[in-house]
This record gives structure tokens, sequence and C-alpha cells, in this order.
């Protein structure tokens, strides 16, 4: 390998620029190379290396051991660490090398006089010993035969932009051969719309007290998501201990369950009706799981279980069911005005419609309604929404 002044200067003029990334790269290059064995890195078929920030220190990287995207033997892991993974194939060692945070406040130990911060840290990079510089861990990586540098595969043809896909790039979604960015976009839009069926159905409770108009609401958002694409189940929390009158005494199905069947389906030409029993003991994840063929379920009731909520109040001022529930996402009421959460009138379904998809439907880039800071909301994709 070159003398660390020579590769600096080569770095340099690759990166068409010298800074304290530079040396940093340079530093972390040679240590990283050392630390698995290989002495003269460029046009060594046996290192990869895997850079986790798109800085100048990744020049600098690419320069001393000759890796590059091009070759696939770089690879970039976009997890913005100032961090180097070096592995050597031929005998599967790997060494991550981390740029310590806090070396910058041991510059001045470093430097005699510089009155330039910038100057003051390139010459400090020079000199600081290296445990001040970074942290090494050896760490084990599996390297696929697909990520091998001189991987041939298959090419295939996405089935809905047309485009080449090389290296195994290629997703099946439902039976379809397609690119990373129609798979996304496919399941963006709940995969429904290419035949894919959803996994799991999002889950939104609709709470509040009696009266209060909950039903109403589930009512004009059904047919709003609905027209955006989405397949609404809905779930209805009933108190009454009478059983229901569509499965009345002395009806087929009726007598099936006397008979002792746990659950009995009933099919006419238009629809599909299932009574079963345990409905004291069943939980809202087994109702829910019932639904498999839809988006989203709306939930009418359950105000206590741990899930994304909307409440429905009569007016903005009345006492809250759900107050200081961290599920709680919006209020739907007269007089509506957000405080801790966004309120909605309650015939403001279309702003309410696009609230939901962002936050329970996880719609990616969505504009819209922005969370309380103040107001502890954990982001949907922590929440057990189904
Ligand atoms: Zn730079
Ligand atoms: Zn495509």
């Amino acid at each position: 390998m070159l003398s660390f002044d020579e590769l600096l200067k080569e770095a340099s003029a690759i990166h068409r620029h010298h800074c304290a990334g530079q040396i940093l790269g340079v530093r972390m290059a040679m240590l990283g190379c050392r630390e698995v064995g290989i002495d003269e890195p460029r046009g060594c078929k046996k290192l990869i290396v895997y850079a986790e920030i798109d800085r100048c220190a990744t020049d600098a990287v690419q320069a001393v051991t000759g890796c590059s995207l091009g070759k696939r033997s770089l690879k970039f892991l976009d997890y913005g660490k100032m961090a180097v993974t070096f592995l050597n194939t031929e005998i599967g060692q790997a060494v991550r090398v981390l740029a310590k945070d806090d070396a910058r406040n041991l510059v001045p130990l470093y430097v005699q006089n510089s009155d330039n911060p910038r100057d003051a840290q390139k010459q400090a990079y020079r000199v600081m010993p290296e445990d001040a510089l970074f942290s090494v861990k050896p760490v084990a990586i599996e390297v696929s035969a697909q990520e091998m540098p001189g991987y041939r595969g298959k090419r295939v043809q996405c089935a809905e932009c047309g485009e080449g896909i090389n290296f195994d790039r290629d997703v099946d979604l439902g039976g379809r051969t397609l690119c990373i960015p129609c798979s996304e976009e496919a399941l963006r839009s709940n995969g429904h719309a290419n035949g894919v069926k959803a996994t799991n159905p999002k889950v939104l409770l609709i709470v509040g007290y009696k009266k209060v108009g909950k039903t109403t609401l589930i009512e004009k958002l059904i047919p709003e998501l609905s027209r955006r694409g989405y397949r609404v189940g809905t779930v209805k929390h009933h108190h009454s201990d009478f059983p229901v009158a569509v499965d009345a005494m002395g009806t087929d199905t009726w007598r099936h369950r006397q008979a002792g069947a746990l659950s009995v389906s009933l099919a006419t030409p238009t629809d599909i009706a299932t009574f079963r029993d345990g409905a004291s003991s069943i939980t809202l994840d087994q109702l829910v799981s019932g639904l498999a063929e839809t988006d989203i379920v709306l939930v009418e009731g359950f105000h206590e279980e741990a899930r994304a909520k909307i409440e429905v109040l009569s007016d903005c001022n009345d006492e809250s069911l759900c107050k200081m529930d961290r599920h709680l996402l919006a209020i739907v009421a007269r007089n509506a005005r957000s405080s801790a959460v966004p309120a909605f009138e309650p015939s403001s379904i279309k702003p309410l419609a696009d609230l939901i998809e962002r936050e329970v439907l996880g719609k990616p880039g969505f504009p819209g309604v922005t969370k309380n800071s103040n107001f502890d909301i954990p982001s949907v994709s922590q929440l057990p929404v189904g």
C-alpha cells in the first residue's frame, strides 16, 4: 500500500477537494484493510466495503481501496453513520470501523496553534491515535451469491413498467414479477389494485359515548375510503344480551347451532353470514382476523383497546372519553378546534379521510394535518393497528 501522504494526495484529487473527510477516510480505509489482512487492496478481488454514509470520507475509502459501486465491491447502506465495514471474502473476516463522535472534542489536544477550526481539525486528524479516532469491531457478514462482485444473474422484466431487472432484485407480488419501485407502489395502493390480497387489515376504532354519531361517521367514512380504493370492513360492538335476530329461532342455521356447531355460515347468492359461539370471549384481534380481505376495519366501540382511535363528541367542549389516550388520533365534534389532537367537524369527511390514510393506512408523503408536537402520539407504525 502507498504511504498515508500519497494516498491522501490521490484521494483529494479524486474527491477534487482536500478536507478533513479525506484524512478520516484514508485513515479509516488503511486501518480497515490492515485489520482484515489486506496489504494492497487495489486490484485485489477479495475486498468488499460497506459504507454507511454518502459523504466525503466515502470517496476517500473508494480511492484507497479501489472498491466502487460499479465493481459491486462498494456497497452503500444509507444509514447516515460515519462507519465503514471491510470484508475480506477470502477468509470471511470483517471489521466495522466507526468514526468516534467525540474525536472532534479532542482536536485542541493535537494542535499547536491554529485559529482556523477546519485547519485544526485536519492537523489533528492526521496525528490523532487510531483508537481516539475510531472504534473497531469484528463483525460477521454473510454475503449471498447475488451480492458478490462477479455475480451473473438472470435478467427479468417488470410486469408493470416493462424495465429490465438485474441481480435478482425482482419482487414476486401475488404471482407478478415486479421491480422494487413498482412493488412498493402496488403495496402503497394496498396491493389489491393488482389483485394482491392485503395480509392484515389496519384497525381504526371509532369511539365515543352513546348517540354522539359514531354510526353516522362510519357511514360517511365507508364510501369515502372505498372511493380511494380501500376495502373497508367494520366491526360493531353490541351490548345486548339477546341473540341477533337474523339467526332467529327455528331457522335452519339456528338448528345447526342448536345441534352443537361451533360456527355456522349461511350463504345466499348475494350474502354470506357467519354465526359463531363465544362472543363474550372473542377478542378484537380474532374478529378482525375474520376480515382478512379488507384493508381497513372500522370498529365501532372497544374504546379501551390500545389501538388507533378517533373519538366522536357531540360538541368539542364536551368531556372526552379518551382524555390523554396516546392512541387518540383525532376528534370529530361540532365547534371543532384542535387542541391536543386535530379536531374535525362532522361534515369534514375528506380531511378526516386524509388523516386516516396518512396515520392509519400509512400512505407515505401525504400532506395534511400535522401532529401537535406537545402531545405524545406514537407514530402509527408503532401502534398495534392490526
Ligand atoms: Zn470533502
Ligand atoms: Zn417496474
